[in-house]
This record gives structure tokens, sequence and C-alpha cells, in this order.
């Protein structure tokens, strides 16, 4: 009989949301009138901006005329795209981005997930802990991961690089060779970010070390301090050893439209077998037109419309508006003495469990005693154990529920 690849077998069960929805379940059948609040989810609720609706509409017209129908696109992304993202993203930052390290895809997942096929199978992977556990199971379906062990939440392969209250949520330098450097930030799911000379310190390393940093930025739309880096382009020397994925997602409400970019510097270099160096940007582009066949002309007309003044403006009022709900969170929250980090420059707001309770525990007695349901910090990890994780994607009217409940707790 046909043999799968074996080690999808160490892929542990996605028991994170399942048990969350199990346990949701339950409760709900046993308390129907409950009235449940969910700020567990990482899905917007806001609508999609009017200028991306209207730059959609006029695009399917386009499509209706054999005059102005597009059929397949350059794998890469339409020019209007990339350059819209070269212009506003980066340029208007001071950075400079070709057109040829822009990469448009169908999402930021598939990108963070597939990137790991084009480096080694020996490569050694870190990330952080708590996770987004895409990093991690991409690289377990690679054969990277080595076995899981239940004892430690941890694969024996993968150089966990742990983030909690002790070190401010900023790891550690890996203490061991690593190859490919998994970064996230703002952070899912702490929400914390780092600042430039804090990541200063990874670049220098990535380059001392021969190494590739991978910075998810997909929450970068959120941040609102002024220290805190917007593309890791900004740091020098991370054009050598950094490649930056941006998503639509949540910006823009394009988590079911599907539309995010990849940059991949023509500086950045790793080894083929024979030592000689190659272009990563190269390897990326052979792999993304090989198996991907572009973005839809409709969904980069309203990628493209984010970046016109009237789509600016609505960008802006959104992540207001969720930035609003993570305040109201973090404000509810500390108010009652509970130690909450994140929710400043991202729409998590992730805290310690009270009275030490573990997230399991936590996560019952919030649905329980005030029917609202979170994320359990371990579910990201073992580094996430004893914390929490509440989303600012609710609409205003639940997350100011929410807090009223909380509030009445007894914690
Ligand atoms: N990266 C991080 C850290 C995320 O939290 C998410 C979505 O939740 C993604 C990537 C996926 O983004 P996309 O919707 O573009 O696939």
């Amino acid at each position: 009989m046909t043999q799968i690849n074996h080690y999808y077998t160490e892929l542990q069960g996605s028991y994170l949301f399942s048990e969350i929805a199990k346990r949701r379940t339950k409760f709900m059948e046993e308390n129907p009138n409950a009235g449940i609040i969910s700020l567990g989810i990482g899905d917007v609720t806001r609508g999609l901006p009017e200028a991306v609706v209207k730059a959609m509409h006029a695009a399917v017209d386009e499509l209706a005329s054999p005059g102005s129908f597009r059929g397949y696109g350059p794998e890469q992304g339409y020019d209007f795209l990339v350059q819209a993202i070269i212009e506003n993203d980066y340029k208007a930052r001071g950075i400079d981005i070709a057109s040829n390290e822009v990469f448009v895809s169908d999402g930021s997942k598939c990108d963070v997930g597939n990137i790991q096929e084009i480096f080694s199978q020996d490569a050694i992977v870190a990330v952080q802990d708590p996770v987004y556990p895409v990093y991690v199971d991409t690289n377990v379906m690679a054969g990277r991961s080595g076995k899981f062990n239940k004892e430690t939440n941890r694969y024996e392969n993968i150089v966990y690089l742990p983030c909690s209250a002790e070190n401010n949520f900023t790891p550690s330098l890996p203490d061991r060779k690593v190859d490919l450097i998994y970064l996230c930030y703002p952070n899912n799911p702490t929400g914390m970010t780092l600042t430039k000379e804090e990541l200063k310190r990874w670049v220098d390393y990535a380059k001392a070390n021969d190494c590739i940093i991978l910075y998810d930025s997909a929450y970068e739309a959120f941040i609102q301090e002024k220290d805190v880096p917007r593309s890791i382009y900004e740091i020098e020397g991370a054009r050598e050893v950094a490649i930056e994925f941006r998503s639509f997602s949540k910006t823009a409400g394009f988590t079911g439209v599907r539309c995010a970019y990849t940059v991949v510097p023509r500086e950045v270099q790793a080894k083929d077998a024979g030592g000689n160096t190659v272009k990563v940007n190269d390897l990326w582009n052979r792999r993304h037109t090989t198996k991907f066949n572009g973005v839809s002309y409709v969904t980069q007309r309203g990628a493209a419309a984010i970046y016109t003044p009237e789509g600016k403006a609505q960008i802006a009022s959104i992540v207001d508006y969720y930035m609003t709900n993570a305040r109201i969170i973090r404000d509810g929250l500390a108010s009652l003495g509970l130690e909450v980090f994140g929710g400043v420059n991202a729409p998590y707001i992730w805290l310690k469990t009270p009275n030490g309770l573990d997230s399991w525990a936590f996560f019952d007695k919030l649905l329980s005693e005030a029917n609202i349901v979170g994320t359990p910090g371990v579910g990201f990890g073992q580094s996430g154990q004893g914390y929490f994780r509440l989303t600012a994607f609710g609409s205003l009217e639940n997350t100011e529920k929410a807090v009223e409940r909380i509030t009445k707790l007894s914690l």
C-alpha cells in the first residue's frame, strides 16, 4: 500500500481549538441562555473598507468585457499592487525595496508555512514560545522537528525561545547553532513588540551566525508607538538576513478575501550542497511561480485601494476601532489588579492567570462564571502555561459587556 509522509504522524492533534469548541458546546448545551461572548477568535468582525468594495466592484465589471478581461496574471502580483506596497509600506519610511523582491500571495499563513521548503531538511529551526503554531507544524511535516515529548510539550529538534513576563517577552538569543529563526512582531499570541535596539540584536546575531530571520509582521498596522519598528528593514543589515511577511487580513478585513505579501531581498543568501551561495529570492521566485498562479485580479485591485487616501483613512478607523477594544480590555483587567501584557501595539491581550490557575482552569472559570470564551495560553506552547489570550476583534458592545462581566468575577 502507498506510504504516507510519515512525518505527518508526528503532528499533534489541533487540540487547542477543538478542545475550546468542545468545552464551549458542552457549556451551551447545559446553559442555553448564557449569551456567550467570544474573545477567543483571531478573526475580524468589521466589514471591508468602502474603498476596497468599490475597487473590487469596478474590477469585476472590467472582467466582464472581453476588452478589459484578465486571465492568469503575474504569479508575483500585478505591478499596480506591488508598486503601491513599495511606495507606501517601505519608501514612505525610507526603505528601498525593489519590485522583484515583493511576492503577492493569498495569505501569510501559506507564506510562513511554505517558506521552509526552500531550505535544507537539516536546517535547525528556532521559534518563540508561545508561538503561532503554523511555524512549528510545517517544519514537523517537513521532517525537521524530531519526536514530540509529551512531558516537555515540545519537539526534540526544535529550538524554543521562551517568552514570559520574566524576560518581558523578549526572547534570549539561541544557545546553539540555528539556521532559521521565526520572529513574530507584533506578536501573536502575546501582543508584545520589540524596540529597534532589541530587533537589532537579532539582525546582528543572524549576520554573525549565518542564519535567516523569518519575520512575520501580520499585525504591523496595529503599531501605535513611535519607537516600535514597523519593518525589520528599518534595522541596518536586515536586507542581508531577513524575509518579511505582511498580510491584509487583519488590517483591511481580508481574512476571507485573502491577500498578503512576502518581501525577499536580493541580498539574502544560503548555501547549496556544494557550498556555493544561492540567492534565496531566486528560490522563492521559482517556488512561487511553480506552485502558485497568482491572487485574483479583483482581490489585488481591492488590496491596492487600501493605499488610496480614502482607503488609508478607512483602515485607520478600523484599526482605531479594534485598538479601542484592546484598551478597554487592558484597562478593565488592569484595574482588577490582573497582570496584563500586549494590547498597546497589537490586537491581542495576554494576561497572567490569577491565583496561579493554569490556562485551562482559567478558561473554565471564565466560561462558566462570565460566559466568555478566550484562548488558553498553554495552547501556544509550554511557556504560555499560566497565561490567557483575549482578542480585540469583537464588537465594541461585546467587548464592553465582557469586561463588565469579568469585573464582577471573584478573582
Ligand atoms: N501570521 C500570524 C502571526 C497570524 O496570527 C496569522 C493569522 O491569524 C497569520 C500569519 C495568517 O494570516 P493570513 O490571513 O494572511 O493567512
